[in-house]
């Protein structure tokens, strides 16, 4: 599935087919609705909780485009939320993410103090569970493999804190290019970071590329409360 299929061919497909194409078709940002994902052949699962880490400032601001003019290769991040229990989409979940920049600087610390929003935004689920973000594809900091911090709200209370994270061959072509490329040599990738390992294949983006940039999409499985 290359993420190209419209909704209206996925429609098309009869009830087995785009049961089968359902996880794919998720993962892409492409499905046809509800029920086709929560088809008996498709199991839903609960996306592994992981830290927060040290960089989370609460209350940022809702917004689609995070980067404040920080240079970077292009990122639109589609994040789904759905129900691990029935497969469904939530609609209307917070969803909040933050990241470093292109050099590895989280807003309101170190380098990055100056600015405490930078990188950082919440958006809201539509009907299909997704939010939606553009940003850019972040950078590395010391003792970490790249990863965004994610936390997902319903109706206020905090369902999922999680880490997702990007195939390392596709971050290894993203950073060839520049700013990445006046940092070289990150030093921790995913199979040897300690965070990672627990359960992080299960955060793992799904990454492709679009025009200058990438688009990276995920199906996040959380309990309503
Ligand atoms: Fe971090």
């Amino acid at each position: 599935m290359d993420g190209r299929l419209t909704r209206g061919s996925l429609l098309k497909l009869g009830g087995l087919a785009a049961a089968a194409l359902g996880t794919d078709a998720f993962k892409s940002g492409w499905f046809a609705d509800g029920s086709a994902i929560a088809s008996d052949t498709v199991t839903c699962v609960l996306t592994p909780e992981q830290t927060e880490g040290p960089y989370y400032i609460a209350n940022e601001k809702v917004r689609r485009n995070i980067t404040e003019g920080r240079p970077g290769t292009p990122l639109t991040l589609r994040l789904a939320v759905v129900n691990a229990s029935t497969c469904k989409p939530i609609k209307g979940a917070a969803v909040d993410i933050w990241h470093c920049d292109a050099a590895g600087t989280y807003s309101g610390f170190g380098a990055g103090r100056a600015s405490r929003t930078f990188m950082r935004g919440i958006q809201r689920t539509n009907a299909e569970g997704i939010a939606t973000f553009k940003t850019v594809y972040p950078g590395w900091y010391s003792g970490r493999t790249v990863h965004i911090h994610v936390k997902v709200h319903v109706r206020g209370n905090v369902v999922h804190t999680g880490q997702l994270y990007f195939p390392d061959a596709v971050t290894d072509a993203a950073y060839r290019r520049a700013p990445y490329s006046n940092r070289p040599n990150r030093n921790v990738r995913n199979a040897s970071d300690s965070v990672y390992r627990n359960g992080g294949k299960r955060s793992l983006l799904r990454v492709r590329r679009s025009g200058s940039g990438y688009v990276g999409t995920i199906k996040m499985g959380v309990h309503r409360s």
